[in-house]
């Protein structure tokens, strides 16, 4: 087991573009050590996902929770469809962005096709919060951070935003008493 280091925005590692993974290195033992490294790196620091870039390795692997009933799976090579214009909203957070929370508005029906640890190629038709999920992580393959893509005005530093709520034209139904559930469901990825 190895915890791997993180990299952080402005690290240039998180602006390149990752390349494919080969069949013959997705069976090299070095690289499956190296998913589980990835894996482990994610769960020590509480992420839903985490890409290889964000650990140094410009490789297009990812792995993350699409949702609680197929658990933890990774996906190699990765190749997302939209498949409606339904969109929806949601505060994002990143591994490689500390401390820091913003919404950020994507589609939210897509098709994703990869490849499994054991190299079978997985389809999926995934709608809601799992296809943000994934369009976070396969962005970070293309060198694309969630900062990139924020409404204007919603980027927060995770403390004001445990205080304050949201921006209030984000939050037309936040309630008076400051609570906000929004700011315990972020997740980061
Ligand atoms: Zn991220």
């Amino acid at each position: 087991m190895a915890i791997l280091k993180v990299a952080q925005l402005g690290h240039p590692i998180l602006r390149e573009r990752s390349r494919e993974v080969t069949r013959e290195e997705l069976a090299h033992p070095g690289f499956q050590q190296f998913c589980r490294d990835l894996l482990d790196t994610m769960e020590e620091y509480d992420g839903a996902g985490l890409a290889a870039p964000q650990v140094h390795a410009l490789l297009r692997v990812v792995v993350l929770v699409i949702d609680d009933e197929r658990g933890v799976e990774f996906l190699i090579n990765p190749e997302i469809e939209v498949l409606a214009d339904s969109t929806r909203r949601t505060w994002e957070g990143c591994l490689s962005v500390e401390g820091m929370r913003g919404l950020v508005e994507r589609p939210d029906h897509i098709r994703l096709t990869a490849l499994d640890l054991d190299g079978s190629e997985k389809v999926l038709e995934i709608e809601g919060h799992g296809a943000v999920v994934v369009q976070h992580e396969c962005d970070h393959l293309d060198g694309v951070l969630y900062v990139d893509r924020v409404l204007p005005r919603s980027l927060m530093f995770v403390s004001e935003y445990r205080r304050w709520g949201p921006p209030a034209e984000y939050d037309p139904a936040a309630p008076e008493d400051g609570t906000d559930q929004l700011a315990d469901e972020a997740e980061v990825h």
